[in-house]
């Protein structure tokens, strides 16, 4: 079986000694009181309930798959995970960073995020039982009347109720504008909602009495396309006015999708035949109601592959130092032994490097993320609020495209760490690589998060949150300069962001022209964006193990660290070169190809 140590020495080195957040907290009057020792205690809890109770069931759940009951329209779960749910429930992991008001415990998201990290190492199948919960909590949260929130909030932050999303249909996924689920008005202002919903995740499972769907429907009247949605509660049972269950609402699984990876996760076809719900927000303006859920889910997809990164580097890692083949090309290390650990082979380092520049760099991304969350939502100065929110926008399409994309190929390359033995199930990389497929695809494929970021989010706004993000590179740069030490990292950087102004601005430009040079270029262009931020992180992360080397800490972790760091902007980073070379290639070599799909 696979293992896995959750890395609380990184978190806590990303957490406090790169990012601070305790001073961050300190300006926050919900978080003032929130201090180092509290924060590495929680995370050093959830790591144990991470690797003690969810690691084991990822196998299980992976073989066993979930089943449904044609009858009674209920999915049963692998064994051992409703347990450990109702062990997830006991110990008060839902309530983490959920509003007081309502039962929460009040602690700062990027808390949440970092427990969340274990949580997808340790088992992503499980982990989006009550993942999904958090999005519609933070969808009912911000959009939901007093009585709503009143109904629901309590249940899905203490966990007795889970959540989830339903959107995609049959013949609409990306295009949600083309969905056909309608919502009739009822006299007493419920509606009945009648439809089918495909790939709804966590759509009906044995984990919890009741579920709460946020679904997406059309009012008779409404216009077409996406500015024609509204949104639905749409509760498993429905709920009595004293918060008891009701009568069986008219939403049921009709089907379980079989699929490559998230065995354990029951993908549900969700069949509504005029079932009960009520309005969240305006109407016509669900999609922009969703989007508070969509948002909390791409940076959870982002943290589920960063999970699977951090658990595939350990496992290929400690293969790597066990296995024995040929010998080094400097001449042999382990003269007792027939042959040397595959450790010595340039390449076997490079794919182990590759899998640990991705995660620790993904981790300072995500964490820095789950900070300005945290900002946005308690910092006491407006304009903090808002620096935080633009900042956040800007970063989520990366933290869920370039994360996702990286652990494809860093699951890869540890599985490739293992030869042939990775291929074979016995050692559970294969369900690594399987898994950490679907984040690529679902909350808007990495296609969409790349049009999101390029379209809306630098051209959008012709450019000025992607400065605001240049400006703390600019202030890294003029920090270091003169350093020496850091020069290696900190000239790549500063040459990218150089180079990144232009870059934009010729895209933006041919778009004028010619619209498809967006999409043409979008790809390659998050790439580089990603590698900026990662470089970003990389440099202060570098920085940091250099002061504590200079001080005479001889803690390997630092070493190590610049290691890292070294690795990163010497065989990771230079790919934007090319990457601005084949973003530059414009849209004519893929439009003008008729021939090629005539
Ligand atoms: C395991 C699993 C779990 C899921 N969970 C949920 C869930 O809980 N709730 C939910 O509502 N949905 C869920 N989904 C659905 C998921 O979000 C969609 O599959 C995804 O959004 C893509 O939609 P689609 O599959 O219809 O692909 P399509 O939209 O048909 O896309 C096909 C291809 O065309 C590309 N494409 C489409 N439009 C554009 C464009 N404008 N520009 C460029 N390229 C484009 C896409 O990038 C993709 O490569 C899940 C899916 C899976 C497989």
């Amino acid at each position: 079986m696979p293992v896995y140590n959750p890395p609380l020495r990184d978190m806590q080195f990303v957490m406090h000694e790169v990012l601070g957040i305790t001073d961050d907290f300190k300006a926050m009057p919900r978080h003032a009181e929130v201090d180092a020792d509290t924060v590495n205690a929680v995370l050093e809890e959830g790591g144990k309930f991470a690797r003690e109770v969810l690691l084991p069931l990822n196998r299980v759940g992976d073989e066993e798959g979930c089943k449904l009951d044609r009858e009674t329209h209920e999915v049963k779960t692998p064994t051992g995970f409703k347990a450990a749910y109702a062990q997830y429930v006991e110990g008060g992991w839902p309530s983490l960073s959920a509003d007081p008001a309502y039962g929460g415990q009040g602690l700062p998201i990027v808390v949440n995020q970092a427990f969340y990290e274990m949580l997808n190492s340790a088992n992503q199948a499980w982990t989006m039982y009550p993942g999904l919960t958090h999005g519609a909590y933070e969808c009912l949260h911000a959009h939901g009347t007093d009585a709503q929130k009143a109904m629901y909030l309590p249940k899905l932050t203490s966990g007795e109720w889970t959540g989830t999303m339903c959107l995609t249909e049959p013949h609409c996924g990306t295009d949600l504008g083309l969905l056909r689920t309608k919502a009739e008005p009822q006299a007493d202002g419920t509606y009945k909602i009648t439809g089918n919903k495909i790939f709804i995740s966590a759509g009906e499972h044995d984990f919890v009495p009741n579920i709460v769907h946020l679904v997406l429907a059309r009012l008779p009247d409404a216009p077409p396309g996406s500015k024609g949605i509204s949104l639905f509660i749409v509760p498993k049972f429905l709920v009595n006015p004293d918060g008891s269950l009701g009568a069986r609402n008219g939403i049921h699984c009709g089907g379980l999708e079989h699929k490559m990876g998230i065995h354990g996760n029951a993908t549900c076809q969700m069949v509504l035949d005029g079932a009960v719900g009520t309005m969240v927000g305006q109407p016509n303006k669900g999609l922009q109601a969703m989007f508070v859920m969509m948002n909390a889910a791409r940076i959870g997809v982002g943290m589920q592959s960063l999970g699977l990164t951090e658990v595939a580097f350990q496992n290929a890692l400690a293969y790597a130092k066990d296995r024995i083949q040929s010998r080094s090309l400097t001449g042999p290390k382990h003269k007792d032994q027939p042959a040397d650990s595959i450790l010595v082979h340039p390449d076997v380092r490079k794919m182990l490097l590759t899998a640990k520049a991705y995660a620790e760099g993904g981790r300072a991304l995500a964490l820095y993320c789950a900070l300005l969350l945290d900002r946005e939502f308690h910092h006491p100065d407006e304009k903090v609020r808002q620096d935080s929110a633009e900042l956040v926008a800007l970063l989520t399409p990366i933290v869920k495209a370039f994360i996702t994309d990286n652990a494809w190929t860093a699951t890869s390359s540890c599985m490739q760490v293992f030869g042939g033995h990775g291929f074979i199930r016995e050692w559970g990389m294969e369900q690594y690589v399987r898994d950490a497929r679907i984040n690529m695809i679902y909350e808007g494929t990495n296609t969409i998060q790349s049009l999101d970021l390029l379209g809306r989010k630098v051209l959008g706004n012709q450019g000025a949150s992607l400065k605001k993000f240049g400006r703390l590179i600019a202030a890294l740069v003029e920090e270091a300069q003169g350093d020496e030490d850091m020069a290696e990292f900190i000239n790549p950087l500063a040459k990218l962001g150089q180079q990144m102004t232009q870059f934009t601005g010729e895209i933006g430009y041919k778009a004028l022209e010619n619209a498809d040079e967006v999409g043409a270029a979008a790809v390659d262009y998050l790439r580089v964006a990603g590698h900026l931020v990662f470089g970003y992180f990389w440099a202060r992360m570098a920085k940091v193990a250099l002061q504590k080397i200079a001080e005479g800490n001889r803690d390997p972790f630092y070493q190590a660290k610049l290691q890292t760091a070294r690795f990163y902007f010497a065989k990771l980073f230079p790919e934007t070169a090319s990457l601005m070379v084949t973003a530059r290639a414009g849209s004519a070599v893929l439009m003008e190809t008729e021939a090629v799909f005539a």
